[in-house]
């Protein structure tokens, strides 16, 4: 890991993270590392990691810290990241903030921004639920939905005051078109300095 861009997306679950990430990562040349993807890729190809942790995802709890951040750890040290990346999905609890601090620090690194999307509850349940018709995820169910939103709540919400102490968030309005909040962000990162690679 050396040089580089290194960003977090944060928000509630069907906020948008996973369709702004992939813009992000290709405007800025750094792949999008998603714990949410990598669990569900496992657990299809019916790794041992997959079948760990299958009844926690389809549950909407969260993965323990420990297993999450070793997987992190080994993504973090293939050579794509190297030039930087964006996490979505993690880190999600205040250990795993912990976590990944001490591991960036150990190669001389630190999240340059953290990219807050805000949106609405209601609508994000009905994207939600179109999400469940369209990709068929098992945790796409009313309950399990609401249940994610409350771990959020409880778990991960209390990370963004913690990033807005450290002058590290950028708040970004969720709700409008994919173009719109695209825009959005990437007039706040260049804000901060941050610009994306030429086309
Ligand atoms: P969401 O749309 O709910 O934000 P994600 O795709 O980010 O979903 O994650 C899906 C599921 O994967 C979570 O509900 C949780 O079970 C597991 N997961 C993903 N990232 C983490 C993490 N950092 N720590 C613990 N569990 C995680």
């Amino acid at each position: 890991m050396s040089g580089g861009t290194r960003l977090l997306i944060v928000g509630p679950p069907g906020a948008g993270k996973g369709t702004q990430a992939a813009r992000i990562s290709h405007a800025y040349g750094i792949p999008t590392i998603s714990t949410g993807d990598i669990f569900r890729a496992n657990i299809k190809n019916g790794t041992e990691l997959g079948l760990k942790v299958k009844a926690i995802v389809d549950a909407g709890d969260y993965v323990p810290d420990e297993l999450t951040n070793a997987l992190v750890t080994d993504r973090l040290n293939e050579a794509d990241a190297a030039g930087g990346f964006l996490l979505d999905g993690y880190p999600r609890t205040t250990d795993q903030v912990r976590y990944l601090d001490e591991l960036l620090a150990s190669h001389g690194h630190a999240l340059d921004v953290v990219i807050r999307l805000v949106a609405d509850q209601d609508e994000i349940v009905e994207r939600l639920r179109r999400r469940a018709l369209e990709q068929g995820r098992m945790d796409d169910s009313e309950e399990a939905i609401r249940h994610r939103q409350e771990v959020y709540t409880r778990e991960t919400e209390p990370l963004i005051a913690m990033f807005r102490d450290r002058g590290l968030l950028l708040e970004v309005d969720g709700l409008g078109a994919i173009d719109d909040v695209a825009a959005r962000i990437a007039a706040g990162l260049a804000g901060r300095g941050l610009q994306p690679r030429a086309a």
